[in-house]
């Protein structure tokens, strides 16, 4: 059964081989070689993050409304991005923006574009060897948005979910990149940094609302706004709708086709699935149109 099995196999994928050279313009060898490139579910999100004119403009655009939305901040003392978290006269503390780094600031495409290339997948360990690399790029628009905040006084607070070990790499790329620091305050607040401080970051948040206005917050991924933006698709959509007030005014959220909370949600984050148990779940989370017959 096996040997008819994998006769049948082979028999097929002749078949389609012999189908693909019939049907190539560019000839025998380039179809089979076309036919030798494996699946990867990171491919498009990379190549369009990386190479795309449209996710330059998006991101540009996204960095162009911040700033419009920081001048109306900077012009009412009232406004607050996390009214919740902000003491009694907030109204007379400096000004604020807290900002993740990953993909929101930095652009890690070197890092998934390796995945990619060697057929491997994140790992911890190796993550902190990118982060020491120093090799992360800015985010089209970036620089120039947080350069005009930092020329009006406003401090900046790069609130990531980077490790505490990881924090020297991380200070020296933004160093390096141009990314305004403030003398004197850490403004990089990572994970762990200090007691508490998990990968939930209201509490980081609240920490920089003590002592400044906070304008805006911008963010990748759900939880860089909220720690109750987890859960189920359901739970996210419901949190969507209830935040509606906040997107564009004084939350800005970044594209990431790549990865993220959106992922992980639709096969209930569970990552002990192998990775064919989370496509298929990924797949029955869609809601196909039926073609007529
Ligand atoms: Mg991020």
């Amino acid at each position: 059964m096996r040997l008819s099995s994998s006769r049948f196999c082979l028999t097929v994928s002749a078949l389609a081989v012999a189908a693909a050279t019939t049907l190539s313009l560019a000839g025998p060898v380039a179809a089979q070689d076309a036919a030798k490139v494996p699946q990867d579910d990171l491919l498009n999100a990379t190549v369009w993050m990386e190479t795309s004119v449209e996710y330059k403009a998006t991101v540009t655009q996204l960095f162009k409304q911040a700033q419009t939305q920081l001048d109306k901040a900077l012009a009412d003392k009232s406004w607050t991005a996390v009214a919740d978290k902000e003491p009694a006269g907030y109204e007379d503390l400096p000004v604020a923006i807290v900002s993740d780094l990953d993909e929101t600031l930095l652009d890690n495409g070197n890092y998934e574009a390796s995945l990619i290339t060697r057929g491997t997948s994140y790992s911890s360990k190796e993550w902190t060897d990118y982060v020491n690399s120093q090799t992360s790029e800015a985010v089209p628009g970036a620089l120039a948005f947080l350069k005009y905040a930092a020329s009006k006084g406003v401090t900046i607070f790069y609130v990531s979910n980077r490790k505490s070990i990881e924090k020297d790499g991380t200070i020296a790329n933004l160093k390096k990149l141009g990314f305004p620091m403030t003398e004197g305050v850490d403004t990089v607040l990572l994970k762990g940094d200090q007691e508490g401080w998990g990968s939930d970051k209201e509490s980081r948040i609240a920490f920089v609302a003590q002592k400044y206005r906070v304008a805006l917050l911008m963010g990748d991924n759900l939880g860089d706004f909220s720690d109750a933006a987890g859960g189920s698709l359901e739970d996210r959509d419901e949190f969507f709708k209830a935040s509606q007030d906040h997107w564009g005014k004084d939350w800005i959220m970044m594209p990431n086709p790549e990865y993220g909370s959106w992922e992980s949600a639709a096969f209930g984050g569970d990552w002990s699935k192998s990775p064919d148990e989370r496509r298929q779940m990924k797949k029955d989370a869609l809601k196909p149109w039926t073609p007529a017959k």
